[in-house]
Formats: C-alpha cells, structure tokens, sequence
C-alpha cells in the first residue's frame, strides 16, 4: 500500500489516499476540503477509488466528499453515531464550511467496532474511538493508522464540541491505540504523522 496525503481547506485538514499500487484501487480518508482538487489528483494518478472513509463527522473532515462521490461513485463509510452530521453539515462545525448550498447524504455503510474490511484489495480495521465526537473512529490498515482528530503529534483531539468528551477520548487512546505495537505509524486528521511509541512516551495527555 502507498499512500498519498493532501492538505486541504482553511484548517489544513489531511486527506489520505491508500493506494493498492498493483491494482490501482484506493481508499479516500477524509475529504475534508476541496474535492474537485481530491478529484484532480485521483484522475491524475489513475486511480480506481473503491470508497471514502470518514473518521469523524466534522465538516472540515467531509466538505470535500460530495465531489469526490461525484466523481469516483465510491461508497461512503462512516459510524452510524456520527451519520446525521452528513445531512447537517451547517452545524457539524459550521466555522469551517464555506458552501452554502449542501446536499442531503448519508453514509453507504455504516463502520461497527472491530470490523475488519477488505476494499480495494487492501484489509482495514475499524476501532471506535469516541471522544472527539460520539462516532469517531481510527482505521488501522497494516502498519499504518488513519487517526482522525482523536490523537495527534504529542496532541489530542478537542473534547469541547457538541458530544465531546475528555474522559471518552483518553480511554479511547488507551483502549484502542496504545495497545498497538510502537512501530504503527499515526497519521493525524491535521499536523504531522507520528508513531505508538512515541506518543505513549511523549504525548504530555497520556503521561
Ligand atoms: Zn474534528
């Protein structure tokens, strides 16, 4: 798997693409913010995408989506929790929405806790990890895990938002991500990519 990385929108949202190199079949994580720029890069590189994983239903997570559907016909995965911010999205986080007209979506599929998916030829697991909103989740695909805005480089997501909670989201990292080998590379929902082992030594919310 290679993945590419877009930053996008006013508050530099990353958008992952797994990319199944042999195939060509991707996976879209995130397309927080510019989808005809997302959209852009999937027909540049020649890609065949087989879905569109949100992590979380923030809008500058999922501002990009109705392009990238538009354009790729992908499914929509996301948690059922977290599912109403899509047909809502002027008060999922609505400082960072800058379109006025939205169409009504919903999710295709509906993340559970566990699951194990294979998309595109490529396997993924879903672990629920709610705090920064009640239907976050962090989707690990081999060595890797797309971590929405639950952990970041010596970070964690804000707990002060609708359905945010402090307790939630540091159970959740202890839970769910710590548990993994200090290898697993963390790629953010914003800022720079880290690792297991370095946030469970350095993250000053996990000590
Ligand atoms: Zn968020």
């Amino acid at each position: 798997m290679k993945i590419l990385q877009m930053v996008v929108g006013p508050i530099s949202t990353n958008c992952y693409i797994a990319v199944n190199e042999k195939t060509k079949e991707a996976v879209v994580i995130d397309p927080g913010d510019e989808g005809q720029r997302i959209a852009d890069e999937i027909k540049k590189a020649n890609l065949k995408v087989e879905a569109i994983f949100i992590t979380h239903g923030h809008s500058d997570h999922i501002s990009g989506l109705e392009e990238v559907e538009a354009a790729t016909g992908a499914k929509i995965y996301m948690s059922k929790e977290d599912a109403p911010r899509l047909g809502n999205r002027q008060s999922a986080f609505s400082y960072t929405s800058r379109k006025k007209e939205q169409t009504i979506m919903a999710p295709n599929e509906f993340f559970s806790d566990g699951e194990e998916l294979t998309v595109g030829g490529m396997n993924f697991k879903i672990f629920a990890t709610p705090g920064h909103t009640v239907g976050g989740v962090c989707i690990q695909c081999g060595d890797v895990v797309f971590c929405g805005d639950t952990v970041f480089a010596e970070s964690i997501g804000r707990t002060d938002l609708p359905g945010g909670s402090y307790d939630a989201i540091l159970k959740s990292i202890k839970e769910k991500i710590l548990p993994l080998d200090d290898k697993v590379k963390l790629l953010p929902g914003h800022g720079p990519a880290t690792t297991v082992g370095w946030e469970r030594r350095r993250n000053p919310f996990l000590q």
